[in-house]
């Protein structure tokens, strides 16, 4: 048997750069610089899915945190996180290391130790309403909605394990959460 029972957990954009909010992609496809590692030392690769791109679609505005802190977006994301939740559940019960899950700093969904916030909301008709959203506009310390979910969803199911994020700024370093 050559299988490694190692799996590493990453967050959907990471393997796919085309899913995220229009400008912000900073390589093509794949993240090399953090997902080479992992290829040549024979890790698996569960790749979770984009809550952004099913609940808004490609054309989607960048928000914050509390834009997408709402009941209705925290059940989608609930739904869309039971299969893979149900797969990592499965790799542990059968004795599978899970090494950890790579989310994306800065995203208010996928954020480990970094997340935006400040809402200001309403409608954007000239440079005075952009000024006011990016007054209100800051980086908070801890984790988007997306991973908050996911990270409870785990341990409702007593599974605990590392989370970490990429630093897009730095994508050869991966930040561990404490
Ligand atoms: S929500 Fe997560 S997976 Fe989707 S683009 Fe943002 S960081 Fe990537």
């Amino acid at each position: 048997m050559n299988r490694s029972k190692r799996i590493i957990v990453v967050s959907h954009c990471i393997l796919n750069a085309n899913a995220k909010v229009g400008p912000l992609a900073v390589y093509p496809g794949v993240l090399r610089q953090v997902m080479d590692r992992f290829i040549e030392d024979g890790t698996g690769i569960l790749q979770l899915p984009c809550p952004e791109l099913s609940y808004l679609g490609i054309n989607r505005w960048g928000m914050c945190r509390e834009q997408y802190d709402h009941p209705n977006f925290q059940r989608h994301c609930k739904q869309i996180l039971t299969p893979s939740v149900d797969q990592i559940e499965a790799f542990v019960a059968a004795g599978y290391e899970i090494c950890g899950i790579i989310g994306a700093d800065g995203s208010p969904n996928c954020g480990v130790t970094r997340t935006p916030s400040g809402l200001v909301g309403g409608v954007i008709r000239d440079a005075k309403d952009v000024e006011k959203q990016m007054e209100n506009f800051r980086y908070v310390p801890g984790m988007g909605v997306f991973f908050n979910i996911l990270k409870e969803m785990l341990l409702n199911r007593k599974i605990s394990t590392r989370f970490m994020a990429i630093d897009e700024d730095n994508p050869t370093t991966l930040i561990t959460s404490d």
